[in-house]
């Protein structure tokens, strides 16, 4: 199936099985902004648990915070979000679409790549075994015309990103003869810049009411508590504040689902270190979040890192996360060393004295800051993404199509449900026994309709690593059957086991042992 395919089916499958819906859907829907169902929310709370408990159960000294989202709008002077968060845009004349310009260049650049990976895999199984890519690469024409192509656009770009200079990223655009996927046409408009920050009005003053913005990251709220927590909490540097907050963005080019919305959720962690030591805590935290995502097990060749052709005004060193979703690999998380920018600015603008005492150096600093920085939304989505199935099953000698989601079972929204194979002689009631013992340790879900088949394939759709059918045989011997999610296997057990044997597959322990 055709990758755009695969996306579009899960899109609606999420609609379908309460896992996210457009909001605001039945005036039509808000672009860009959705809302999370019965199913999504607990997928979401567990991929939030999944971050919380990596970064503050596993790591004595990062603590968590929860700032507010108003803040005193002094910190975004501070920060650079007034002056510096924004977007190059350009419009096409024809369509009368807007798109990010550097967006449209990273696309170029990504069907270089295509090309020459398509060439290498074509020689890969001409060649089969005795296949040497290196040479190839360094001998075979087209590959040589399309990477040198690639690399000088990428040097081009760099350069105009790094110089602010919208006039070359419009040449740019033109030169490469990127045309806008709606009209088809090159009628481009100039490139502008475009701030991302939502403003509104807070209270009212005989001056008027005071200008707020709604915050772009979460990463502000623990600098301006630095001291707060570095204080209340005694600590020691190195530490890290955690936060998970919403974060609003006015992007412009709001597309793939839920990869690029106004509203979101960022997980970030701020690591605050000793000057000087920044890019070793940088090469460990990298290490650190990528055996994170690594740990779920959606294939290590999924995932890479990705060097900022541009870093931010605050940065010495960036990397981000990707991805490999079905439209290609995009970022999920982005690791940065932000030097003593942050806190540096709020020392100057606030007139407050941000420093650390190092009573082993004996001297005061200005704390230089490793971030961690993921969305929840975009980790939903990989989840989503690699999670989604279509299998070929055999049924009665038919063959049919189950959808199921192979979430890893720390995940899943229902981590069980327990089925009454009928609706009488007792049945449903020992269902309930079993979901009234269990409910405390699990989410369980009750379904007594329909036949015991399509009750399986509704708990495919959702997830659900384990059913519970209780039949006949159970009023005589207290046993069940349990069937396993991935492999459809069912096995006779007592309902004594239950719990043993669920505890042992959902709890977060088994992720975190492949991490620490
Ligand atoms: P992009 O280049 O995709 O716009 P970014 O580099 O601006 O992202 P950061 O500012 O580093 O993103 O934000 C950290 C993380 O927050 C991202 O890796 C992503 O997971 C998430 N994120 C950022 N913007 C959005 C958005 N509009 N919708 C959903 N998640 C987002």
């Amino acid at each position: 199936m055709a990758q755009e395919d695969v996306f579009k089916k899960l899109v609606a499958h999420c609609k379908e099985y309460g896992f996210v819906f457009p909001s605001s859907e039945i005036y039509d829907g808000l672009g860009a902004v959705y809302d999370y169902g019965q199913n999504g929310v607990e997928l979401k709370n567990n991929i939030k648990k999944y971050w919380w408990d990596s970064m503050v159960l596993l790591h004595e000294n990062v603590v968590g915070l929860d700032s507010a989202i108003f803040m005193h709008p002094t910190i975004w002077k501070a920060s650079g979000h007034v002056d510096a968060f924004n977007d190059p845009l350009i419009d096409n004349r024809d369509s009368k679409k807007r798109y990010r310009a550097d967006v449209l260049i990273e696309e170029q650049l990504a069907k270089y790549d295509e090309k020459v990976e398509k060439e290498i895999e074509k020689a890969r199984k001409r060649f089969g075994e005795s296949f040497d890519e290196k040479q190839f690469r360094e001998t075979n024409l087209r590959v040589i015309e399309n990477q040198g192509k690639r690399d000088k656009l990428h040097e081009r770009f760099t350069q105009a990103l790094n110089d602010g200079n919208l006039e070359d990223l419009r040449q740019i655009i033109l030169d490469e003869e990127i045309v806008c996927p709606i009209s088809g046409t090159r009628n481009w408009t100039d490139v502008r810049q475009f701030n991302l920050m939502f403003g509104t009005e807070m209270g009212s003053t005989a001056d008027g009411a005071l200008k707020v913005y709604l915050r772009p990251e979460t990463a502000q709220g623990i600098f301006v508590n630095y001291l707060n927590v570095q204080k209340t909490g005694r600590m020691k540097i190195p530490f890290g504040i955690a936060q998970i907050g919403k974060a609003f963005r006015n992007e412009i080019v709001a597309r793939q689902f839920i990869f690029r919305m106004r509203e979101f959720e960022q997980m970030e962690m701020q690591y605050f270190v000793r000057p000087g030591s920044e890019l070793e805590w940088f090469e460990k935290w990298k290490t650190t979040r990528m055996k994170w995502h690594k740990a779920l097990g959606f294939g290590d060749d999924n995932y890479r890192f990705h060097e900022h052709e541009k870093l931010a005004h605050y940065a010495n060193a960036a990397v981000d996360v990707e991805y490999k979703f079905p439209f290609g690999f995009k970022e999920v998380e982005g690791i940065h060393s932000r030097t003593d920018f942050d806190l540096s600015q709020h020392q100057q603008y606030s007139g407050k004295k941000i420093q650390y005492f190092d009573p082993e150096l004996g001297e005061s600093y200005v704390p230089y800051v490793i971030e961690t920085s993921i969305g929840v939304d975009r980790m939903f989505l990989q989840v989503m993404s690699a999670s989604y199935c279509e299998e070929e099953v055999g049924t009665e000698g038919k063959s049919d199509i189950r959808v199921v989601l192979k979430f890893p079972p720390a995940l899943a929204p229902v981590k069980l449900a327990v089925l009454p194979l009928v609706k009488k002689d007792g049945l449903p009631e020992i269902a309930r026994e079993i979901i009234d013992d269990l409910k405390f340790d699990f989410n369980c879900q009750y379904d007594e309709k329909d036949s015991i088949g399509k009750r399986y394939r509704r708990q495919d759709a959702i997830g659900t690593p384990f059913c519970v059918t209780v039949d006949h045989q159970t009023t005589e011997d207290q046993t069940v059957t349990i069937r396993f999610r991935d492999t459809m296997e069912q096995k006779r057990v007592a309902i004594g086991e239950l719990r043993g044997i669920i505890s042992g597959e959902v709890s977060m322990k088994k992720l975190f042992a492949k991490i620490v």
